[in-house]
């Protein structure tokens, strides 16, 4: 069977691409258990440049599959785009997210409802067996809250608001949050590109 490998060791993305991609003919397997571990420094200015770094640096170890890779974060309009693409290292990679957002929160204290638009971005970078490149983003459009809520999700998700849903994308479940979320709408779109040209 024809494989795509997603340069990712992160299970929950693994179990969201395969959800989105099943039925496509490909078997979905990570850039792990295809058995490359490359070291990959994300030093591009975009959510398309990293995410295309991580899908080049794995199309360089494995040929002949369609190799996919991400990248996405939290765009925050009142702080200037931060945390943006540094978003796993704002603080500190190994900064405990209740830091991480409460420090957001307190940033913004003072900025009224309609200036604290945010969005999740999803960059998705493809790399084909002919060495052929595609790229795609989305993006889920909401509001930073006033304390953190919900106890679903991961990151940032308990302080980002959708009005769209009445809540923050930390109180739905998995399932509920991959039909509207950036990446979601990312890898159905790199899906349609793929295989409905
Ligand atoms: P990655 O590029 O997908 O690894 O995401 C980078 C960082 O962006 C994560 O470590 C989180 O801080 C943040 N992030 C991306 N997507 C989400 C999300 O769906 N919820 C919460 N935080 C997210």
């Amino acid at each position: 069977m024809k494989k795509i490998v997603f340069a990712t060791g992160n299970m929950g993305k693994m179990r969201e691409i395969r959800e989105i991609m099943d039925g496509c003919g490909y078997e979905i397997i990570s850039m792990k258990e295809a058995g490359v571990d490359p070291d990959i420094v994300e030093d591009g200015t975009t959510f398309e440049e990293n995410a295309m770094i991580k899908a080049r640096a794995v199309h360089e170890l494995i040929t002949d599959a369609i190799v996919m890779a991400d990248d996405s974060g939290l765009v925050v309009d009142a702080l200037g785009g931060e945390p943006g693409i540094y978003s796993a290292r704002y603080l500190g990679e190994d900064t405990p997210y209740s830091v991480k957002n409460n420090d957001i929160i307190k940033r913004l204290e003072g900025v009224p409802d309609e200036k604290r638009s945010a969005r999740f971005v999803c960059a998705i970078a493809a790399v084909l067996p002919d060495g052929s490149e595609k790229v795609v983003r989305e993006t889920v459009e909401g509001r930073i809250g006033y304390e953190e809520r919900g106890e679903h999700g991961f990151g940032y998700d308990p302080i980002f608001y959708v009005p769209e849903l009445g809540c923050t994308t930390g109180e739905i479940p998995e399932l509920e949050k991959n039909k509207i979320s950036h990446r979601g709408k990312a890898l159905r779109k790199m899906r349609t590109e793929l295989f409905v040209e």
